[in-house]
């Protein structure tokens, strides 16, 4: 297994540590593109919360991870690169993919939307023109994992407590059967 669920920090995040860890995240993506000159995947986790490196975060991370992985093996997609960084704000996952960041998009959207786990799961597809969106490639928006209203609404009106959406996180994992 590629992150150890029980070894989680517990790490409670504050509000620069997000700003930074995001900075970072794209700054790693800019050197990714130039260096491999293809598509690139980035692979976070959207977890509610204060609390981003938790037993099921991880968990939820390891799953997609191996999705992605055999995605590849299944389409031949070479993957020129892959790193995983194990961090206290939430794991990341890069891959440099030689294949086109739309035909990557439409497959990565897909596996979000099949698997129970997906709607924890922030696949985000760059190519040349930078990250495609679900609505460039003509795919619905995200769907928040409690309402199914459109997720970036929910989380900009703070629709859902956080204890809501831990339980609802919950009973995704109890549903997925990986708990
Ligand atoms: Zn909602």
């Amino acid at each position: 297994m590629l992150l150890l669920p029980e070894q989680a920090t517990n790490h409670k995040v504050t509000l620069l540590e997000i700003l930074l860890s995001r900075e970072s995240r794209q700054q790693r993506q800019r050197i990714w593109l130039a260096d491999y000159q293809t598509t690139v995947v980035s692979l976070t986790m959207v977890i509610p919360g204060e609390i981003k490196d938790s037993e099921l975060s991880r968990k939820a991370f390891n799953q997609a991870w191996d999705e992605i992985n055999q995605l590849c093996n299944l389409q031949s997609w070479m993957i020129q690169a892959s790193e995983v960084f194990n961090l206290p704000t939430g794991a990341e996952g890069l891959l440099a993919i030689k294949q086109s960041a739309d035909v990557v998009k439409h497959a990565c959207v897909a596996m979000e939307q099949n698997n129970p786990l997906g709607r924890l799961w922030d696949i985000d597809v760059i190519g040349e023109q930078g990250s495609i969106s679900r609505q460039a490639i003509g795919m619905p928006p995200r769907s928040c994992f409690i309402c199914d209203l459109d997720a970036r609404v929910c989380a900009r009106q703070r629709t859902h407590s956080i204890q809501d959406l831990h339980a609802a996180m919950e009973a995704l994992f109890h549903h997925a059967d990986v708990v």
